[in-house]
């Protein structure tokens, strides 16, 4: 008889692309699964022999990921989608967005929100994701529901917010956050200051202080435009990443999105103190923010991951039309066509945006010990044939709606296209009812 070990799940055939450390490419491979952990990566053969499976993934002709990481999002505002476009961030922000968030959000529309962003993203093959919003904890308790791994940062900002009145009650708030949260296998809590131009010095040391304490990230927007750092040299002296190393506040526990404008000296900064950057190439282009120093920040061995940023702001939550526009635009503003390769773009999305979040030992690639958050690609649909580079199909030719399978922590999210956490059609009309109020609001009849 066969000597065999029981496993819950063996995901078998068509090309792993493990994204480990040798960048293993997998032909005709497999992956075993056993209490949401990856027990082996390997030839389908072979771990068909060894392995006896309580369900089977059939990934034949397809193609296997680890699940992608959207390093910077505000999922909740999937309901502010095409609220405003093609105004700078300043406008943006002031006319449209700080408006219909005071008239707008609640933990209704928080959960509304998030439920129609999560059904996105787990159909656009992500399986983690790095938010930063109010009523943090109804998002935990929605990415619960539907299963995904989420570093969540309750906002800290220093005006009257939706969900706290002053900074007391902001801190409160984050202590209750961050303590049911704690140890979660799939919620990472977080602390998110805005920016430093939303919240004061006292405030961001203080942000800082509660994230070392309490051994959580901090997430901040950080040198998103020009116009940031020219205020923040005339308020402060000095340029914002400059200002933060300043104020000692730099450190390992640091997420910071954008990261535009930031010169050599600031770029050492970050690497030195081990600072992770997300960057938004689309948000970025649409609201003309500036273009991120990626080559450079990657040269300096800093972790780098990509985000979608909210969909107000892109205006959709698709980490394939990031891993896209990195690669092009770098090339585009470099006027070199090698900078900023296929499979350079593909590991800011999977290993380098762990990296970016300081979640390498646990996601990013498809090795023995780390969790099984694994997304299987369709690769037969007319605009992926003929297949030749592997990294060139997923960074140059892949969408969304290629993905057909999701597992977070070996659970099955996504089967043959189909959504198993999330009720698809009571999520659309909870979210058009929504909208309707949103617009309502912000345009009164006379
Ligand atoms: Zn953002």
């Amino acid at each position: 008889m066969k000597n065999t070990t029981q496993i819950d799940t063996l995901v078998s055939g068509g090309i792993i692309v493990t994204m480990d450390h040798n960048r293993r490419v997998i032909h005709d491979g497999a992956i075993a699964i056993s209490g949401g952990q990856i027990v082996a990566v390997g030839d389908r053969h072979e771990l068909h022999s060894s392995y006896e499976a309580l369900n089977h993934i059939d990934a034949n002709g397809r193609t296997v990921i680890p699940g992608l990481i959207n390093g910077h999002a505000h999922i909740p505002m999937t309901l502010f989608r095409g609220l405003a476009d093609d105004e700078d961030l300043d406008d943006w922000l002031e006319h449209t967005i700080f408006p219909a968030e005071a008239m707008n959000v609640d933990e209704a529309f928080v959960r509304c929100g998030t439920r129609l962003g999560l059904a996105e993203l787990i159909r656009g093959g992500v399986t983690t994701v790095c938010d930063m919003y109010y009523y943090e904890n109804a998002v935990a308790e929605e990415m619960v529901v539907a299963g995904l791994r989420g570093v969540l940062g309750q906002v800290l900002i220093d005006f009257p917010a939706p969900d706290c009145v002053d900074y007391n009650a902001a801190m409160d708030t984050l202590h209750r956050f961050v303590e049911r949260w704690h140890g979660h296998p799939l919620i990472t809590p977080s602390i998110a200051p805005h920016a430093p131009y939303t919240v004061g010095d006292d405030h961001l040391i203080a942000a800082h202080r509660f994230a070392i304490e309490h051994n959580c990230p901090l997430i901040i927007h950080l040198a998103e435009t020009q116009h940031e750092v020219l205020e923040s040299i005339r308020l402060k002296g000095h340029r914002p990443v400059e200002h933060l190393a300043r104020l000692g506040v730099l450190s390992e526990a640091m997420v910071a999105a954008h990261v535009v404008w930031a010169d050599d000296h600031e770029l050492e900064l970050l690497a030195q103190h081990g600072v992770g950057v997300v960057h938004n190439p689309q948000s970025n282009m649409k609201l003309a923010s500036g273009v991120a120093r990626l080559p450079q920040m990657l040269s300096r061995n800093i972790s780098v991951g990509l985000g979608t940023d909210g969909s107000a702001s892109n205006n959709d939550l698709s980490l394939w039309e990031e891993i896209d526009t990195a690669a092009k635009l770098h090339k585009l503003i470099t006027l070199d066509p090698k900078v900023v390769s296929a499979q350079e773009a593909f590991e800011l999305a999977t290993i380098h945006g762990a990296r970016a979040l300081h979640l390498d030992h646990m996601i990013g690639s498809l090795e023995v010990g780390k969790r099984a958050d694994i997304v299987v690609i369709q690769m037969d649909p007319i605009d992926q044939i003929p297949l030749r580079s592997i990294y060139s199909a997923l960074v140059y030719a892949t969408k969304a709606n290629d993905v057909c399978d999701l597992m977070v922590d070996g659970r099955v999210l996504l089967r043959d296209r189909q959504l198993t956490t999330l009720d698809e059609d009571l999520i659309r009309e909870e979210g058009l009812v929504l909208r309707r109020q949103i617009i309502e609001r912000l345009q009164p009849s006379v």
